[in-house]
């Protein structure tokens, strides 16, 4: 049913020219702001104000004059009219599905809804991405993914169905459980997060199962920031023998705009038929040229309830053009896929530490099962631990490895020193989802 396609799930979107795509671009850009502007109180209000109206857009770098959108604008949108606020473009009655962002604890979420057509669009968005990777209909896809008001892979769930898979849904079992089943179901697929994919290896490991001798030849990976980091990527890819696809979306979304192609270019495919992507200065509202960290703007154009238009995510990414690819596709890449988030980055001494550039490094060698980095403050001086569990039977590494450590994280921080600390084994919390591995006892007072 789907052998037409080809290498492509849509074969002519997704190898448009650029002028084609852009034109595209231009026309769904139109739709969706009229659409916005006399639907959704929450746009039209803020456009009137900035003197903003969907006439005004005659070609495509037209959209600058749109104004960007934040999480604390659409909070105080919701809290003002409870609980869905002013931004959905439709009655919630007509809706059929109620998500929440993941949030952090004692947090209001924010609350999206979706209609049968937005979720007929999130699963669509998902074909894309695995099908660029390699998914079939002979595919049989565990999903360890616990099927909660998250959104996580809920898309991807309906995308494999789509393409006709056997999708084995696996909301609450252990992680042993969901092993055992890999062993015992033919599994040729994995979707979870980059962290619970390395959770379950150490669970097979403890069991006395080599995961690399399963079926599965494809990990899709998506929730955390991880994913395309090659270090942490090598690792999952040798401990499963398969091959490690990232993806990222956002619950704002619904879906995933980008996803890595089976050829492996070492970044992410922005699916550009269905949204702008605009990389911006993180402190400003300038375009940043390809090459450069910005933070990512999103205009997302297929769902209807939630009109999502010049959205500020503080995503960091380096965008990069499509050339950098060979699979023929014509939409442009994230390099290293979403490289972290902008208010992530913690500053300690005076230099900018970023979680997951230090978890590249841990991660470099393999011996390492969890880590932990500290931010603590001795008198007026800020001190950065970094707390190490090794695998069981590898405590022999910990010489060599504290060595290393101990150069390779200052020269990639301007010479900042590191502590590095050894963590008894199980000492240090595990996650399924949103890895929280940066923990800052620093009184909140910050350097100004
Ligand atoms: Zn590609």
């Amino acid at each position: 049913m789907t052998s037409h396609r080809g290498d492509y799930w849509n074969p002519k979107n997704e190898t448009l020219s650029r002028e084609d795509l852009q034109a595209l671009q231009l026309i769904k850009l139109r739709r969706l702001c009229e659409w916005a502007y006399a639907k959704s109180p929450f746009h039209r209000r803020r456009w009137e104000r900035a003197g903003f109206h969907p006439d005004r857009l005659k070609s495509l770098a037209d959209i600058e004059r749109i104004p960007f959108m934040t999480r604390e604008e659409w909070m105080e949108g919701q809290l003002e009219a409870p609980p869905f606020g002013s931004l959905p473009a439709v009655d919630p009655v007509l809706a059929v599905r109620y998500h929440t962002t993941s949030g952090t604890t004692g947090r209001t979420p924010l609350r999206v809804l979706d209609s049968t057509k937005d979720w007929e669009w999130i699963a669509e968005m998902w074909c894309y991405g695995l099908w660029a990777f390699g998914l079939r209909q002979h595919d049989v896809v565990l999903f360890a993914f616990s099927y909660g008001t998250f959104i996580g892979f809920w898309g991807a769930h309906y995308a494999c169905e789509k393409i006709g898979c056997l999708v084995l849904p696996t909301g609450a079992a252990t992680s042993e459980a969901r092993v055992k089943a890999v062993m015992d179901m033919g599994v040729t697929t994995v979707c979870s997060t980059p962290t619970y994919a390395l959770r379950m290896c150490q669970a097979a490991a403890e069991m006395g199962i080599d995961l690399a001798g399963s079926n599965v030849n494809k990990i899709i990976v998506s929730g955390e920031p991880a994913g395309s980091v090659p270090t942490i990527k090598r690792q999952l890819e040798s401990s499963w023998g398969a091959k490690v696809g990232d993806n990222a979306g956002m619950t704002e979304i619904g879906t995933i705009m980008i996803f890595e192609c089976s050829r492996q270019p070492g970044g992410t495919h922005i699916i550009e038929d269905n949204f702008i992507e605009e990389t911006i200065e993180h402190d400003g509202d300038r375009p940043v040229p390809y090459g450069e960290r910005a933070e990512r703007v999103v205009t997302s154009f297929g769902r209807g309830f939630i009109p999502l238009i010049r959205y500020r995510t503080k995503d960091l990414v380096v965008k990069v053009p499509y050339t950098e690819c060979g699979c023929g596709r014509t939409g442009d890449l994230y390099m290293g896929g979403i490289q972290g988030r902008w208010d992530d980055m913690k500053l300690v001494r005076g230099t900018n530490v970023y979680p997951l550039a230090v978890e590249s490094i841990v991660r470099e060698c393999s011996a390492v099962d969890e880590f932990q980095i500290l931010l603590t403050r001795d008198g007026l001086q800020d001190e950065i631990t970094v707390r190490i569990e090794l695998k069981p039977g590898r405590e022999d590494h910990w010489d060599t490895l504290h060595r290393r450590l101990c150069k390779d994280l200052p020269d990639a921080h301007e010479g900042l020193r590191f502590n590095v600390a050894r963590a008894e084994h199980n000492s240090l919390p595990r996650f399924e989802l949103k890895a929280k591995r940066l923990v800052d006892k620093r009184p909140v007072a910050e350097y100004r």
